[in-house]
């Protein structure tokens, strides 16, 4: 489990913050040694969106037959995770087609932003062949190079085109599925059970020792020197932060207390949901489960600058929210990542 959510996560990138929201324990005051008010995590790469979804159109089939029939409406169309940008050096826009000349695919209602333009997603083939300067990208990679509008609209589609790429039948009867709502859920025609998007919770962990050092490792399925903090799946019946208990545990042996919520960010590659802690330790000494880490180790700041400088660390990129919790504790920008 955690090291599927570390490895995806491990492909991940930056900016800055407000206020942590403080949680403190019932009753409880300020035992945790945590730094309480550092950066937030805000303004995520895939957390960003600036188009409103407008659930409330997706059952008006009136409104949608119309929107679909307007040449103003966009399309962005979604295929394996990617969809065509048009890259310009450090910055990346999505390229839209109009409705009729969108491919034949699953389509979906995105939402409507402040000036009514409608936006529609298709699972569909992106076209073989494209203009100098347009690249079908990946999320991974688009992601932080484009505006909030079109970030939050290609996570969006690449999330929804993900899931009916994927489940296309009934999971009672087998029986193949139809789309309804505007794209955003399934019925099934012989039982009408109704499926809705999965999307699979990971909570991904910053933990500090007294010395306020961090605790950064490497994923068994790693190339060496790439580190990260632990990340993993929350369990069947599992709350988020005891998922965070137990997979510091299983993976370094460490015990942690005062777990704090940072932030979250969708990761649909292909259907997470990342939440991101920081928590203390309580037992400093680590014992890796060799199976999912191949070494764990604590970090000062000194110690961490000097590894990515010489080269012997790597950290995960910007568009993840592993970078992002590793900067709010290390308190100015990274010097580096991998890509
Ligand atoms: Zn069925």
């Amino acid at each position: 489990m955690s090291s599927a959510a570390s490895a995806a996560e491990g492909l991940d990138r930056s900016r800055t913050g407000g206020e942590v929201t403080r949680l403190d324990p019932p009753g409880g005051s300020n035992t945790t040694g945590l730094a309480l008010t550092g950066p937030a995590l805000t303004d995520l790469a895939l957390a960003r969106g600036a188009v409103d979804r407008s659930a409330y159109l997706r059952a008006n089939d009136a409104w949608l037959a119309q929107a679909w029939a307007d040449p103003d409406t966009r399309v962005v169309v979604a295929e394996h995770g990617r969809a065509l940008c048009a890259i310009d050096d450090e910055q990346a826009r999505l390229l839209f087609v109009g409705p009729g000349s969108a491919p034949a695919g699953i389509r979906f209602l995105l939402g409507v932003d402040e000036l009514n333009t409608v936006y529609f997603g298709v699972a569909g083939p992106l076209p073989d062949a494209h203009p100098d300067g347009v690249r079908a990208l990946p999320l991974r990679e688009a992601g932080p190079l484009l505006s909030d509008r079109d970030a939050g609209l290609m996570t969006e589609a690449v999330a929804l085109a993900n899931w009916h790429e994927t489940f296309t039948h009934c999971p009672r009867c087998g029986s193949p599925t139809d789309t309804f709502a505007a794209g955003h859920a399934r019925r099934c025609p012989v039982d009408a059970s109704e499926h809705f998007p999965r999307v699979d919770p990971a909570m991904i962990v910053l933990v500090t020792d007294p010395d306020d050092r961090a605790l950064l490792a490497r994923n068994a399925m790693w190339p060496e020197r790439r580190v990260s903090v632990l990340a993993g799946f929350v369990e069947a019946g599992e709350s988020a932060e005891q998922a965070v208990a137990r997979e510091v545990q299983e993976e370094t042996g460490i015990t942690v207390r005062a777990v704090t919520y940072l932030g979250s960010q969708p990761w649909p590659m292909p259907q997470s949901l990342m939440l991101g802690f920081r928590a203390a330790a309580t037992r400093t000494e680590i014992t890796v489960d060799a199976d999912e880490i191949a070494e764990a180790h604590w970090y000062s700041r000194a110690d961490l600058r000097a590894a990515i400088e010489s080269g012997a660390l790597r950290l995960p990129p910007p568009v993840s929210i592993a970078h992002r919790i590793i900067q709010s504790w290390y308190g100015a920008e990274l010097p580096g990542s991998w890509t």
